[in-house]
């Protein structure tokens, strides 16, 4: 099992910012309004994300850190429209068969928190106000092959920087804020969604983009598109999210592009931030293991709507 876990741990796992990724991902499914990302050396050894949701009761504590043990979804059926970030219950497993982690956790009403070392199994009392803290350290010290793969500790948190940014500019009623070496780095205040693509791309991408917003059915988009001005100094700085997950997707950055060679007449590394809302029975999010790839059931419609939505914004600058 622990060697499965640790195969697992290859899809999932690929470098500190992937383990900040899923730990934000877990923070947000608790219904966290603060969010704490704490590095050393990239991240390399050790990563600390803490959030103040709902936590983990004591005897769930070991569950957690079981393979396939998730409390998110309860059936099949519920697969077909998860509105969590999380549902597959493996990346806590996974992780921890890579790295050595405690978990601490105290639920609501809870008469104090409890940790656990994932290692050992061994379960303390601890202190701690309502929220989980989970600990990584010394990621893939057991697997030096992987170990090696990795780059610099300058390399490794700009990646784990990136991937907070990632969920700040989608979750704008949550705090944020990044350390390392006991440094904070950058911290984004609970705000409006404006002021926060504002705090966390620069106040002058809002002057040098255009908002956009079409709702119709089962599908809304919205964002801003970056104007030739806004990709200066961001260039390839693209944003996409289903249902509020960061994804990557071919379909989309095809409609987009097309969008600005049609209006801009080619403008190579447009920067812009796109929220697409989809019934989730209509997009299939547990393409991979990471999450990032989704796989519409209309593409057609969804590439449509995109590029619609970029040719009226990006026209609309022009006049
Ligand atoms: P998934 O997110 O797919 O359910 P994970 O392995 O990421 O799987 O987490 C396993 C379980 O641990 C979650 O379903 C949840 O019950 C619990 N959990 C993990 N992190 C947190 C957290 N920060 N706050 C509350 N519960 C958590
Ligand atoms: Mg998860």
């Amino acid at each position: 099992d622990e060697l499965i876990s640790q195969i697992a741990a290859g899809e999932v796992v690929e470098r500190p910012a992937s383990v900040v990724r899923e730990l934000v991902d877990n923070a947000l499914d608790a219904g966290a309004r603060q969010i704490q990302v704490k590095l050393m050396a990239g991240g390399v050894r050790s990563i600390v994300v803490e959030d103040d949701g709902c936590g983990i009761p004591a005897e769930q504590l070991p569950l957690a850190l079981k393979r396939h043990a998730t409390s998110k979804i309860a059936s099949l059926t519920d697969l077909e429209s998860v509105a969590t970030m999380g549902f597959r219950g493996e990346a806590l497993a996974a992780i921890a068969s890579v790295s050595e982690m405690l978990l601490a956790s105290r639920a609501e009403g809870a008469a104090h928190a409890h940790r656990i070392d994932a290692r050992s199994g061994e379960l303390q009392a601890a202190a701690r106000a309502r929220g989980t803290s989970v600990e990584v350290r010394e990621l893939f010290f057991s697997t030096p092959a992987r170990r090696k793969f990795l780059k610099t500790d300058a390399t490794e948190l700009a990646h784990c920087v990136e991937a907070v940014r990632r969920h700040a500019l989608a979750r704008p009623d949550v705090g944020f804020a990044i350390w390392h070496e006991g440094k904070l780095v950058d911290q984004w205040r609970a705000a409006s969604s404006e002021q926060r693509l504002s705090d966390v791309l620069g106040a002058d991408f809002i002057t040098e983009s255009r908002a956009f917003e079409h709702s119709a059915g089962p599908l809304a988009v919205s964002g801003r598109a970056g104007l030739p001005e806004a990709a200066r100094s961001r260039a390839d700085m693209q944003y996409v999210y289903v249902n509020g997950r960061y994804v990557r997707d071919k379909l989309i950055a095809h409609a987009v592009r097309s969008a600005y060679e049609d209006v801009l007449h080619g403008q190579r590394q447009p920067c812009y931030v796109l929220f697409i809302e989809i019934d989730p029975e209509r997009v299939d999010v547990n393409v991979h293991p990471t999450k990032i790839e989704v796989r519409f059931r209309d593409g057609r419609e969804v590439h449509q709507r995109v590029r619609h939505a970029f040719v009226d914004a990006l026209a609309s600058s022009r006049s």
